[in-house]
């Protein structure tokens, strides 16, 4: 009864797997904000290097991984599959559970595979500081991380939320040399903009992506990362789910579900992609592939599949993504990483095309069931991953009721060890299920701009 599946360093990959390849037909492509035409390589170019813009609309199968950045990726890569021998008794299931664990970051989440490709292009190309922005302080930390590695300076706009909630997010990213501030703030125009509206505003992802792209719009030294949504990322993250299809191979098993939190979509896009284009090519027509989000951010869901902004303020390129309204601000809830108005394009897509589906859970539930895998793993996941751990528990208890002996897969994004006041909250009964009526959210749809 194997628990750990491991791969030699040597098993990093070699190549990043771009999905886009195998699309029946090619991605509607982003559009300039103002004059609604497809976006050049020229309007990225203040804010993103060259290569990654080229990782960005690329259609090649395969991208090399740079040497480079499989050195550094040593330091916790290829990261351990685990076989749930303990949560598969405790719920008493037929069902196989694996779960790929990237909380061994040194961050402590999947988001430094691609915070540290992002880093590492931005030196290449000159650039000296990076502007970024952080939802529950995840990504902050793992750009803070890779900004330390290349020798970059970083400047994190993080939402007030969990700027409070979180203090000791910004503490690690002060330990790796970046400076956290909270979003919005009367640094840039748009948060002024929005501190004028509403001082006491909780601030939103969409918000402080606006401030970080005007931050790096208007320095040249400076760039902007996106540490989720974009194509680049979700190419980076497929690290996880390559491995995890080598790592399932050497025990002769392949999943019937995979399962993925969705915040952008970056790490579902990560664990999932794979196997998507094993189900887009025909080699693996049957596999399930699952996308779980909060009920009080239902953008896959409730959400329209449309062209919207990527963020509050109408700055960056309109994407065509399934999405709440660029400026829906979602109530502040414990997984501030999945508080997100939009999703990944491709993400989005392909679930449009039903080649994946997505659930939405409330609070309570997911924390209930990081509880029940807590107590059979070990591990206390971070309020994002719990998501996904319902996802797979409810997968296993259905295949209970029908006997079925499933393989299911997820990916286990992140520790939780920095989030134990959202554990404190579910234990002292202070947890409520935000879900907005469905008016406001009807609402907010109708604030998108319409897109010929
Ligand atoms: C950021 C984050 C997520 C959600 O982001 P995606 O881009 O949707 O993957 C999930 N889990 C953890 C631990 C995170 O830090």
């Amino acid at each position: 009864m194997q628990t750990k599946i491991l791969l030699d360093e040597e098993q990093i990959p070699k190549k990043w797997y771009n999905v886009q390849a195998d699309l029946p037909s090619p991605l509607d492509p982003p559009l300039h904000p103002q004059t609604h035409k497809p976006v050049g390589p020229a309007d990225l170019s203040a804010i993103f290097p060259m290569e990654l813009i080229r990782q960005e609309v690329t259609t090649d199968r395969y991208v090399d991984i740079p040497e480079e950045v499989r050195e550094v990726f040593r330091l916790y890569r290829p990261s351990p599959l685990y076989r749930a021998h303990r949560l598969e008794k405790a719920l008493k299931t037929p069902a196989k559970i694996y779960y790929k664990w990237e909380g061994v970051s040194p961050a402590g989440s999947h988001k430094t595979n691609t915070s540290i490709p992002q880093a590492y292009y931005n030196m290449k190309a000159g650039i000296e500081r990076i502007a970024t922005e952080t939802g529950a302080g995840q990504w902050g930390s793992a750009m803070s991380f890779a900004t330390m590695l290349y020798d970059l300076e970083c400047t994190v706009y993080m939402v007030r939320s969990s700027y409070t909630q979180k203090p000791y997010r910004k503490s690690m990213m002060q330990v790796w040399g970046a400076e956290c501030i909270p979003s919005p703030s009367t640094k840039t125009k748009s948060g002024q903009a929005v501190l004028a509206k509403d001082p006491d505003t909780p601030g939103a992802l969409g918000i402080a992506i606006s401030e970080a792209v005007e931050d790096a719009a208007s320095h040249s030294n400076t760039n902007y990362a996106l540490g989720s949504v974009l194509n680049h990322v979700c190419l980076h993250q497929t690290v996880i789910g390559l491995e995890c299809r080598e790592q399932l191979a050497s025990v002769d098993a392949y999943p019937d579900v995979v399962i993925g939190c969705v915040g952008g979509g970056s790490n579902f896009a990560g664990i999932s992609f794979p196997f998507a284009g094993d189900k887009l090519v025909g080699k693996h027509k049957d596999v399930d592939i699952l996308g779980v989000e909060p009920a009080s951010c239902p953008s896959l869901t409730k959400g329209l599949y449309t062209y919207d902004f990527g963020d509050e303020a109408g700055y960056t390129p309109l994407m065509k993504m399934f999405t709440l309204g660029h400026d829906f601000v979602p109530p502040s809830m414990h997984a501030g990483g999945l508080r997100y108005h939009g999703d990944s394009p491709i993400v989005s897509r392909l679930v449009h095309d039903g080649v994946m589906r997505a659930v939405a859970y409330h609070q309570s539930e997911v924390f209930e069931a990081a509880q029940t895998f807590a107590r059979a793993e070990g591990i206390i996941v971070a309020p994002e991953t719990s998501h996904a751990v319902k996802g797979a528990i409810d997968e296993a208890l259905a295949c209970k009721k029908t006997g079925e002996e499933k393989t299911i897969l997820f990916n286990c994004t992140g520790h939780g060890n920095f989030d134990m006041s959202a554990y404190d909250a579910f234990y002292s009964g202070n947890l409520v299920d935000y879900e907005y009526p469905d008016r406001l959210i009807k609402e907010a749809l109708g604030r998108i701009p319409k897109i010929a």
